[in-house]
């Protein structure tokens, strides 16, 4: 059983991140984000799929602006991504954004970051410190590994804020490097009461990305730290929130959503069950409700191996056997063996 660290919560629009709060999901827009259109358009792509929050990049004051609009025009709550320019994160609240990202590492001056914190204080807005291993000022390297350093500029950063009586911290210490970024946060887990943001900065391709991704946020989940999660992967945002889901869901973090159990198949396999099997899965998708379901390569050793699936199929060449926690309930034509098998699972959801 996972027992969570204990962090003090705070509210990003609607959603509660930290304390006793579900560990929430979320992601960026791969968007210019001064092109509103097409920035609603995938926001709401990731509400679809499951993503809690949006990040949005904000480059320039255009981009701040742009924020005002997005906000009216999407229903989950709004991340400003700000660097160098403490003026972009003044616009970025000007503009309505539920929460700020900035990055300790490139905006350093005293007075600029007290100038973020005032309005964010008085608009009761979020302030997620983003240390970043790649952008750690040179100020900070003396003799200390790089998790030791990012945890420095980290508590400096918190220190500030709280001199200014500013308590709506969220941190995020990434690194490309899994082992850096666990002893990163494994370091500072106890030192502050503030919830953590987890990622494993670029990732990579999906395959890699979810890879690293799966092990860095996994380890950390199993030992209770984090409480909201971003999967970062060259590809586009949706599958981020998919492998966020799926790290979650292998956790027993989060019951919502289906789980499928597939067999990789092997020499018994007379059909193409990798085909049948993401067809189901791209399906599978649009359901936010937690059931199991296997598709498995052969009738002999299928039902059994996926006892604990709520329903499967096991598929036979012409033929497969649809089953209820291990027990064949119908046998189907091949042709049949998609719409068989998400009929079953429509009738045990309804
Ligand atoms: Fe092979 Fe059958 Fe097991 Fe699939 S279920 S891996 S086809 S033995």
């Amino acid at each position: 059983m996972i027992i969570r660290r204990q962090s003090k919560p705070l509210k990003i629009g609607d959603v509660t991140v930290g304390g006793d709060a579900p560990i929430v999901v979320q992601s960026m827009a791969k968007t210019d984000t001064r092109d509103v259109k097409a920035t609603v358009k995938q926001i709401k792509e990731l509400s679809d799929c499951g993503c809690q929050i949006a990040r949005v990049a904000v480059p320039d004051f255009e981009a701040a602006q742009a924020i005002s609009t997005i906000r009216k025009k999407t229903s989950i709550p709004i991340i400003a991504d700000v660097h160098f320019d403490y003026r972009l994160a003044l616009e970025s609240l000007k503009a309505g954004a539920d929460g700020l990202r900035l990055n300790p590492g490139n905006i350093r001056e005293r007075e600029q970051v007290i100038a973020v914190v005032k309005m964010a204080r008085q608009r009761q807005i979020p302030i997620r410190i983003g240390v970043n291993a790649g952008s750690l000022p040179h100020s900070s390297k003396s003799g200390l590994s790089t998790a030791q350093r990012m945890v420095t500029i980290a508590l400096e950063q918190i220190k500030l804020l709280e001199s200014l009586d500013y308590d709506l911290i969220k941190v995020s210490l990434k690194a490309f490097d899994v082992l850096t970024t666990i002893e990163a946060y494994r370091t500072i887990a106890s030192k502050i009461p503030y919830p953590f943001h987890l990622g494993i900065t670029e990732a990579g391709l999906p395959r890699a990305g979810a890879v690293r991704s799966a092990v860095g946020i996994g380890i950390l989940l199993y030992e209770g730290i984090g409480d909201t999660i971003r999967v970062s992967l060259s590809t586009h945002p949706c599958e981020e929130v998919y492998t966020a889901l799926e790290i979650l869901k292998t956790l027993g973090l989060r019951e919502n959503g289906p789980t499928l159990i597939s067999c990789p198949s092997c020499g018994r396999s007379e059909v193409d069950i990798i085909g049948l099997a993401e067809s189901v899965d791209k399906k599978l998708r649009k359901i936010n409700r937690p059931i199991k379901i296997a598709v498995m390569g052969c009738v002999v050793n299928g039902p059994g191996e996926a006892k604990e699936a709520d329903v499967g199929i096991a598929c036979g060449k012409g033929k497969g056997a649809i089953f209820r926690k291990g027990k064949i309930v119908s046998t189907v034509a091949e042709r049949d063996f998609f719409k068989a098998l998400m009929a079953e699972v429509y009738n045990i959801l309804n």
